[in-house]
Parts: structure tokens; sequence; C-alpha cells
């Protein structure tokens, strides 16, 4: 891989998202070297993918270049890489451009979309948990209407402007909003001779209400406002199967659909030599202690998504999110350090800085520790902490001037299909 081999302790970071580049942007300046890997050169901003394959933002704007956030650091080396093994008795990383030797690794390879081993669904449903999945999603809605335009077969033009998610969580429900808010602002516009009136959206959740980790005011507001907004909303209903075309539940309902969005789970994104089930608890997810140490273990670490980390309070881990993530890269930062220089850890201890979740224009629900609120003030409240949370000024700007001409005028100005999406299932004409 081309890196010197110097006086200083070697950290090897997999994983530039946000608990990886945290802990990178904390070692930066000490008499450390870090090597941070990752499959893609840049960082994702993930709580905004849905607006991506919406049309409401250009991937461009949620994405940052990983170089470019540590430029100035000296003894930091990025490189383009996947990594396929860990080896821990050999201290090396197995990748895609070589082998790699560590002092001390920190796995943050964050998490994959759980498809509960249902082999149909994961080929024929769309996840969206990358921009190129995001990108394959805002394709599909745009040819679904193209098609739709073609056909004269109704059931077939139903089908393609019927759109299914699964999970009623903040993604779900987010995207679920952005379709309606399409489905009303832009359809009629774009396909005047096209019956828009009749796109349907569902949201298809297993329990019993939706935003389940949220209070019982912002999971009724939300769905409050999703029904206002033409949207329907399934509970207690379980996805069984998609065939591509047909999904089936554990009820007698069914729904015919050319989109399903699975947006019900994710778990650990494992890498083989830290995969046996001695390391691994619910979710997929790397076994840590207080100090993120990898159970086994002292100079192997992981963190965010991908590790567990039970307590009292989290008897399964901190939630999936980004806040746990940034904190334990921050916390780790530190930690490291004091490892290396022999000094007690400190064990890593969670702020919970609440959660919210958006459903459209002047639509939010915000559940801070001693506030719960809903409406305008929470939508303004959701831009203002996306906004500080995207990393770079020029991103911040362009998400900024897009959201503000969105607004003004009811448009979603990236409805473009720069790269067709074919389908496994699809006959395309
Ligand atoms: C659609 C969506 C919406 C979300 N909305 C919110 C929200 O509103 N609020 C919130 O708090 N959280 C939200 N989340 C969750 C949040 O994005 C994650 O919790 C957070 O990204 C976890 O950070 P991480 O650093 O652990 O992993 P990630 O950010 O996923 O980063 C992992 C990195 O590791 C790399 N990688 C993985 N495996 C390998 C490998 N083998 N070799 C090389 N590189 C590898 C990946 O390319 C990636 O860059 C959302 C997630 C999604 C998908």
């Amino acid at each position: 891989m081309n890196i010197p081999r110097t006086s200083f302790p070697r950290i090897v970071i997999i994983g530039g998202g946000f608990a990886g580049v945290a802990l990178a942007k904390k070692l930066s300046k000490q008499e450390v070297q870090v090597v941070l890997l990752d499959r893609n050169n840049y960082h994702t901003f993930q709580p905004l993918l849905y607006q991506v394959s919406t049309g409401g933002l250009e991937p461009d704007s949620i994405a940052y270049p990983i170089r470019k956030i540590l430029k100035d650091f000296p003894n930091f080396y990025f490189r383009l890489a996947n990594v396929e093994e860990i080896d821990t008795i050999k201290n090396k990383v197995i990748t895609n451009i070589g082998n790699l030797n560590f002092d001390y690794l920190v796995v943050a390879s964050g998490s994959t979309t759980n498809f509960f081993g249902n082999a149909d669904v994961e080929k024929y449903s769309m996840a969206m948990k990358t921009i190129p999945q995001s990108l394959n999603l805002r394709s599909l809605i745009l040819e679904n209407f193209e098609d739709a335009l073609l056909t004269s077969d109704l059931n077939e033009r139903n089908a393609l402007m019927n759109f299914v998610i699964v999970g009623g969580g903040p993604t779900g429900v987010e995207l679920a909003g952005a379709l309606a808010e399409i489905k009303k602002g832009i359809l009629p516009k774009d396909y005047p001779d096209l019956d828009t009136r009749l796109a349907q959206i569902h949201i298809i959740q297993s329990s019993d209400c939706i935003l389940k980790g949220m209070s019982e005011n912002a999971s009724k507001k939300a769905e409050d406002f999703l029904e206002k907004l033409g949207v329907n909303i399934w509970k207690n209903v379980r996805v069984t199967n998609y065939d591509g075309e047909t999904v089936t539940t554990n009820t007698d309902l069914t729904f015919k659909t050319a989109t399903l969005v699975w947006a019900a789970g994710v778990k650990g994104a494992t890498i083989k030599g830290l995969d046996a089930e001695e390391f691994i608890s619910r979710g997929n997810r790397i076994l840590v202690n207080e100090f993120n140490q990898v159970k086994g273990f002292n100079h192997v670490f992981a963190i965010g998504d991908i590790a567990c980390l039970v307590s009292d309070e989290f008897p399964n881990g901190f939630p999936m999110m980004a806040q746990p993530a940034i904190q334990q890269g921050d916390q780790l930062g530190d930690n490291i350090l004091k490892f290396i220089e022999e000094k007690p850890m400190t064990p890593f201890s969670y702020k919970d800085k609440g959660a919210m979740a958006t459903i459209g224009r002047n639509k939010a629900v915000v559940d801070l520790k001693n506030w719960k609120f809903q409406g305008v003030f929470a939508w303004y409240v959701w831009m203002f902490v996306h906004l500080f949370f995207l990393i770079g000024f020029r991103n911040r700007m362009v998400v900024f001037v897009n959201w503000v001409y969105n607004y003004v005028r009811f448009d979603r100005e990236a409805r473009l299909i720069i790269r067709p999406f074919k389908k496994h299932s699809r006959k395309r004409k």
C-alpha cells in the first residue's frame, strides 16, 4: 500500500463514516500514524439519502471527499480499499489492494441493509443505504412514470405508480413524506397526460406504531401528517415476500407494485476474521466493552453502528444512529492515546441528544430530552441540525440554497434519470 513504517504506532481505521471520521480527526495531530481505509473515497451523510432518491438534492451535496476532510493532517494516509479480512493473529488487514499491518485496529464499517434472510426481497426490492442505491431509486421512480405513460393496461399502470415502503422508522417516514409531496406538487405538472392522482404510497410497519423509538406524541403526529398527505399506513403487517411484482404479507393484504423500498432494518457490516459467533451479538454487531475494545483483544476496537456496547440502559447496544457513532469515535481518540501511554481509559457514556424526523414541508417531529415538539418549528430545527452536521461549507451552502429554492418554488430540480436503472424483473419495452 506504499505506507512508510515510522517510529509512531500505526492505527488502522476501517470506514470513513461518522465514527471513523470523528476518530481520525481526533488523532490527526498526535504522534501516531493513522491509516484510514474505505471502499469509497467519500463520506456519505446518510440521513439525507432520501432527498437524493426523491430529486430534492444532488448526490454531491451529501458526499464529501475523505482526503479533503483530513488534508491538513500530518501522519495521515487514506487508501481506497475494500477490507476483505482481518487477521488478528498476524495483526494485519487483507484488502483488494494488498495487506497492511497494524499496531491498533479500529473497525468502523457501519451497517448494511438487513433483509432478514429473504433472498427474493433482497433481489427485487430497493435499498437506500448508499448514494448509488439512492440514485438507483431516483431513476426507478422516474422510469416508472415514463413507463406508466406508455401502457394502456390499467393494472400495470397502477403497479408502476404504486410505491410500497417497508419500515415505518425515520427513513420510511421521510421517504413516504417526500414521495407524497412529489405526487401533489410535481407529478401533475410533469405528467399532465397521466392521472397521477392514482399514484399510491404505502408504508408497511410490523409493529403497532410508526417511529417506534420516538415518543408517542411524535409517532401519532407523524402518522397524522402522513395521512393528511395521503400516505396509507398499514400497521401490524409483516411483508413475507416480493417477487418483483406482488408484495405478500402475513395478512390477506397484497400489493401490486413495481417499487418496493426496503427500509425495515440494518445489521452490522461485519468483516471476515471478526465475524465468528463469539464476537457477534444481536443485529450482527461486534461486542465491545465500555472502552470499545473487541472481546478478547486490547488493541482491536469497534465503534459506530458495527459496535454493540451493552449497558443497563441499552441492553441491545446504542441506537444505530449518527450521534453514538460520532461520540464513540471522538472518545476513542482520547482513549487510544491514553492506552498507548499506559494511562487508564475512560468508559464510554452516551449523551442522548434526542431524535427527529421530517415528514415534509413545515412538518417534522422532534424529541429532545426535556422537550418534545412537532410542526413548523420542529421542521426548522430539523433543517438546522442537518445543515450543522453536514461536512463542508460548500455542501451546507448547496443544501441550504436547494432547500430554499424547493420551498419557494415547490420544486425538486434533480429529477433526472442520469443512470437508468434496470430492475431484475422489469419488462421494459
Ligand atoms: C437512509 C438513512 C437515514 C438515516 N437517518 C438518520 C438520522 O436521521 N439520524 C441519525 O442519527 N442517523 C441516521 N441514520 C443512521 C446513521 O447514518 C448511521 O448510524 C451512521 O452512519 C453510522 O456511522 P458509522 O460511522 O458507524 O457507519 P457509516 O456511516 O455507515 O460508515 C461506514 C463506512 O465504512 C465503509 N466500509 C464498510 N465496510 C467496509 C469494508 N469492508 N472495507 C472498506 N470500507 C468499508 C463504508 O464505505 C462507509 O464509508 C440513517 C441511515 C440511513 C441509511
